[in-house]
């Protein structure tokens, strides 16, 4: 055989489209099996008909052109039972038909290999020969591999709607491209892509009228860089590495490659804007490193990735400049999004957002919530390039968006936001009032915040005060540490905003999937890595100045409780007292005013879950993490979308591993508060009252519903639905109870928003 698998998936992966790699790849396969064609069928649109979408052998003319109906014929067959099939004679085959005008008349040996991705059948990759012959195992472990790696390209691709978006890559607009509900809500608005802030390949394509200044203006960023590096290497020179000096001089060699500079100029001149031109000739070389089997080539991709995000970010010009470009209702739309992306826009001009990767339980999602704007999560690979400025509609309650609407989808939506806003206005009258049964008891109903600019609707959202702060949300959206003073003034800012109401703030709970942009940790398995209260035990020094800033912040209003994340034994808790004492002694020492606070744990992990009694003896209280304890006791990474449909909150081991919380809480006399997103949820919310919880945490959006569920049954009702709960078996069957309670007590309007 001339080529392998690897080889061949690697210059079909260096195309520059989709239908040059199929191209590339079919007719590698071609060569290399001598065999006397290759084709690729793709699922069409609703999975009615298989579209040939590239081949070698037969008539090019059919491409795109030809089709077989989906359950029909042997292409429908290997789809079908999603295996490969090998036959010397396709034609004696029962469910053989011709593919019509592909010019397959003379082929007779067939093998069939079916292209999945998540238990689906997006295709069949197909060789024919003219011969009658069998085809040899080894033939087919090469198809089968080869297919294997052909997923992955066809992934990356624009292909949610089948065939048609490699045909027709704009018929968007009636057709929602479907991913997961990250936050509830719907928003109609115009799609903004942070990508001065992410990666090269994110940089939407535009056309330039004046190819001239467009050269100028991208020679300039490059003699401004080349500026910059040389000043850095002259300063870092007496202390710098001389590696580190290298890298100056090689960054600088890069910048100044021929085949870089000319390639971005061709580009420009044929009509592309600086900055689109600039990224797709680094990628494109960056690629080909990649590609190769040598480390140092390898490597060298990353330098080349580097320099290319620090001219983009010269030609894009200054924060300023890109804030004032901003649409009114900003649809952020990225790959994956930082916290730091997420601050940058306005809140009054954040519309919803949008993320290729990433699930439900993901922060950036989290923090959606917090802030009551719609989020969908995991699109998939998108041609995000192409979408910015357009319309999106996107739809948080079923995880989905339409981008270019048509006018019939845009009329429906808008009908939505309309009673949308009706139910949010009849929600308003409850502000005021208590989270009050039916028959007088009172649930305190925390709210939640991460971000500064999260308090104002936090506090007026009619909380009984602030259940959680995520103190790392300040941390990540900074270029260093915060210092004592900053986060002193940050938290006693966060305090006097709920005073007298109590706050709680939680010491930094970083690693996971929330990482710091200037402390890099690197892991295999982050989320079972240094997280949490690992980090601050094992970084007393930034542990401790957060301890102080918090004690400082608490002097003379005294509404601060502390909450450390992440707790999986006793120890750590003794330990983290140890240094909340000894912080409080240092500022008593320095005569700094201080005041202690009552302290509490997070219990997201199981092996704290089940010695719950023993730990709220040591503490003022608990607080259970149901987004991490869902993950941790159900093996789940809460941010793989893959593996999302199996994170659910109401599974029947998690309602029993809360159960023995609230009953270790109970023995040992301290209260038990539920903050993760299940309390967000109006419907677990009357469960989790049922079952005892002493007080709930609810982000701003969702706190007008869960009080309102919370004041439609009584703690008799609450209580029996907990029962009932408790002694069912899946997930279905107690959201279906649920669902049945919060009917009867005339709350349709939330099922209907849930189901
Ligand atoms: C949780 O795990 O439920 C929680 C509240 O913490 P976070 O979502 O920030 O990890
Ligand atoms: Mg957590």
């Amino acid at each position: 055989m001339l080529e392998t698998p690897r080889h061949i998936v690697q210059q079909a992966n260096a195309a520059p489209d989709l239908p040059s790699a199929l191209a590339i790849a079919v007719s590698q396969i071609r060569d290399t099996l001598r065999v006397s064609a290759c084709t690729i069928y793709l699922a069409g649109h609703d999975h009615r008909e298989w579209v040939l979408v590239a081949t070698a052998g037969l008539n090019p003319a059919a491409i795109g052109q030809a089709r077989l109906s989906y359950q029909q014929g042997l292409v429908g067959l290997v789809a079908e039972r999603q295996e490969p099939l090998s036959l010397q004679d396709a034609r004696r085959h029962p469910r053989f038909q011709i593919t019509p005008n592909a010019g397959e008349e003379s082929c007779h040996a067939f093998m069939g290999v079916p292209l999945i991705q998540d238990r689906q059948t997006l295709g069949v990759l197909v060789i024919q020969d003219a011969r009658i012959r069998q085809f040899e195992t080894e033939e087919r472990d090469f198809l089968v591999t080869i297919a294997a790696r052909l997923i992955g390209i066809l992934r990356r691709a624009d292909l949610s709607g089948g065939a048609q978006d490699l045909l027709n890559p704009r018929a968007f607009g009636t057709r929602p491209l479907l991913g997961l509900a990250g936050a509830q809500g719907v928003a109609i608005g115009t799609i903004t892509i942070p990508y001065q802030l992410t990666d090269l390949d994110d940089v939407p394509d535009r056309p330039t009228s004046d190819p001239v200044a467009e050269e100028t203006s991208f020679r300039a960023a490059i003699a401004a860089i080349d500026e910059e590096l040389r000043l850095a290497s002259e300063q870092l020179a007496p202390l710098a590495p001389p590696t580190e000096q290298a890298l100056f001089a090689a960054h600088r060699m890069l910048l100044h490659s021929d085949s870089l500079l000319d390639e971005t100029s061709a580009r420009i001149r044929a009509g592309s804007w600086g900055p689109a031109a600039w990224s797709a000739a680094v990628l494109a070389r960056a690629r080909l490193l990649e590609q190769t089997d040598d480390s140092y080539l390898r490597a060298r991709a990353k330098d080349i990735r580097d320099l290319g995000r620090r001219v983009l970010g010269h030609l894009r010009g200054g924060a300023a400049q890109i804030l004032a470009a901003l649409p009114d209702r900003c649809v952020l739309l990225a790959q994956e999004m930082s916290v730091g992306q997420l601050a940058a826009v306005p809140p009054e001009r954040l519309a919803a957002i949008v993320c290729l990767r990433g699930s439900t339980s993901s922060h950036v999602a989290i923090l959606a919530r917090a802030m009551g704007i719609p989020a969908v999560m995991n699109l998939g690979d998108q041609p995000i390039s192409r979408f910015e400025g357009q319309d999106i509609i996107v739809d948080g309650y079923e995880g989905r968006v339409f981008v270019n609407p048509d006018s019939a989808v845009r009329a429906e939506y808008q009908q939505r936001l309309a009673t949308e806003a009706e139910l949010i206005a009849g929600l308003g009258k409850l502000r005021d009032l208590p989270a009050e049964t039916l028959d007088g008891y009172r649930l305190p109903l925390y709210t939640k915040a991460g971000l500064l600019s999260d308090i104002p609707s936090a506090s007026a959202c009619g909380a009984d005060g602030l259940g959680l702060y995520r103190t790392e949300f300040a941390f990540m959206i900074r270029e260093s540490f915060p210092t004592e003073e900053e986060q002193f003034a940050l938290y006693r800012q966060v305090l006097a905003a709920f005073f007298p109401q109590p706050v709680v703030i939680r010491t930094l709970d970083i690693g996971g999937d929330k990482s710091l942009p200037y402390f890099t940790i690197n892991e295999a398995n982050p989320f079972l890595g240094w997280r949490g209260i690992r980090f601050s035990l094992d970084q007393p020094g930034i542990f401790l100045t957060q301890l102080r800033a918090l004690l400082r912040a608490n002097a003379g209003l005294g509404n601060l409780r502390i909450l450390f994340p992440m707790i999986t034994t006793a120890q750590e808790i003794d330990e983290a007292l140890r240094l909340l004492d000894q912080a409080y002694r240092d500022l008593a020492e320095d005569g700094q005013p201080a005041e202690r606070p009552q302290v509490g744990v997070m219990i997201e992990v199981p092996s704290a879950a089940w010695q719950a009694a023993q730990l709220a003896g040591q503490v003022d209280f608990l607080s259970v993490g149901t987004n991490d304890l869902t993950q941790y006791l159900l093996a789940v990474d809460r941010d793989n979308a893959r593996v999302a449909r199996l994170y659910d909150n109401l599974h029947p081991a998690m309602l029993k591993m809360i159960a023995h919380v609230l009953a270790g809480g109970q023995h040992a006399g301290r209260p038990v508060n539920v903050s993760g997103e299940m309390a967000t949820d109006p419907g677990a919310a009357v469960l989790l009252l049922g079952m005892g919880a002493a007080s709930l945490n609810a982000s701003p959006a969702s706190l007008p519903r869960v009080k309102w569920a919370i004041r439609s049954v009584t703690r008799a009702q609450a209580r029996r639905l907990a029962e009932q709960a408790l002694a069912l078996d899946t997930v279905n069957q107690i959201r279906q109870l649920i669902n049945d309670v919060l009917r009867q007590v005339g709350l349709s309007e939330i099922v209907r928003e849930t189901s």
